[in-house]
C-alpha cells in the first residue's frame, strides 16, 4: 500500500459538512477507501473518504442542486410543475413523450406551458 493510501481512520458518526459517516464500504478499483455517509436530508451515499476528509464533497449532492436553485439556475435533469419535481422521464411518461422531448421542450423554456396545455 503506497503512502498516499494510507487507511484514513474513520468513526461511525464523525460528522463532516452534511454528511455523517455510517459504515466502511470497503474500497473502490482504484484503491480508495469507502463508507457509507447519511446526507442531513437523509439520503446515503457510498463516497470516497479521502474525498469527504478533504472537503471535496459536501453532501449527497442535495447541497449543489440547492445552490443551483438560489443561483437561479434550472436543474437540467428536473422539472418542477405545480409543486412537483419529477425527472425529465417521468415527466415523459405522463405526457407520453420521450425524455429526449422533454428535454428538448425544457431547453427552450417551453416546458410549463406544455405541461398547462397537456395535462
Ligand atoms: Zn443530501
Amino acid at each position: 500500500m503506497a503512502a498516499s493510501m494510507k487507511k484514513i481512520v474513520l468513526m461511525e458518526g464523525d460528522q463532516f459538512n452534511r454528511l455523517t459517516a455510517v459504515r466502511a464500504a470497503g474500497s473502490d478499483r482504484k484503491g480508495y477507501q469507502l463508507w457509507v455517509f447519511r446526507c442531513e436530508c437523509g439520503t446515503e451515499k457510498i463516497l470516497r473518504v479521502k474525498t469527504v476528509k478533504n472537503e471535496e464533497v459536501r453532501s449527497c449532492g442535495c447541497l449543489r442542486r440547492l445552490l443551483y436553485r438560489r443561483m437561479g439556475l434550472v436543474q437540467k435533469r428536473t422539472f418542477t410543475y405545480k409543486g412537483e419535481t419529477l425527472s425529465q422521464a417521468e415527466w415523459g411518461r405522463r405526457l407520453g413523450k420521450t425524455r429526449e422531448r422533454v428535454r428538448q421542450l425544457q431547453n427552450e423554456g417551453r416546458l410549463k406551458d406544455y405541461l398547462d396545455k397537456h395535462l
